[in-house]
């Protein structure tokens, strides 16, 4: 069997959501943001519409390019903080579920970034929370510290900045703050409805 590469200039027929109808499409080579808007494939081959030249499809082919730029597109989070705030983190990934490994860290981090960063949470809590946490895990010159070290998507990267810009804070702050709040909601208010929902992340994380 040969495999059929497609090639610019290539004609087809595809349906285009902007025209609600069947069109003419040729192949092109564009750059392409992704739908949320954190970065972009450059030079992708796709088929646009001959009429209106929005994208209306993109050939298999281009797949492995668009991985790739979405790879490209993850970011880290570092910080250095006192080693309990990282036994916080992975108690409460635990007290989810016993299979947790620390890998579930990023999930939790990644939830309540969302969250404050849409304001489903309110983010004005979080320096009052930082108080809290500062106040509760005092951190003494020499206090073992250990590093937070995660690889997220570029959009929870973004909500972190977001974030530390809003209240004013550092990110590593912004961090302290969020995992204060976890041990407050996980370990020790347990909220049902959250419980069962950090649940379900587990099973298909
Ligand atoms: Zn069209």
């Amino acid at each position: 069997m040969k495999t059929r590469l497609f090639q610019e200039g290539d004609k087809s027929r595809a349906i285009c959501h902007q025209c609600k109808k069947i069109v003419e499409t040729t192949l092109v080579r564009r750059t392409v943001p992704f739908s949320d808007g954190l970065g972009v494939v450059k030079d992708l081959l796709v088929d646009v519409c001959d009429v209106c030249d929005a994208v209306v499809a993109t050939p298999a082919q281009s797949t492995p390019a668009i991985r790739d730029a979405r790879r490209k597109a993850v970011e880290s989070i570092e910080a250095q903080l006192p080693a309990i705030y990282l036994d916080v983190l992975d108690y409460a990934a635990y007290q989810v579920d016993l299979n947790n490994t620390t890998e579930f860290r990023k999930i939790l981090m990644a939830l309540y970034l969302h969250r404050y960063a849409t304001g489903e949470y309110p983010a004005a809590e979080l320096r009052e929370a930082c108080l809290g946490a500062r106040k509760t895990y005092k951190e003494q010159r020499g206090a073992a510290r250990r590093r937070l070290s995660l690889k997220v998507t570029a959009r929870t990267a973004q909500n972190l900045k977001q974030l530390a810009r809003d209240t004013d804070m550092s990110q590593s702050d912004v961090i302290r703050s969020i995992i204060y709040r976890i041990q407050a909601d996980v370990l020790d208010a347990r909220k049902p409805a959250l419980m069962r929902e950090l649940k379900l992340f587990s099973l298909i994380a």
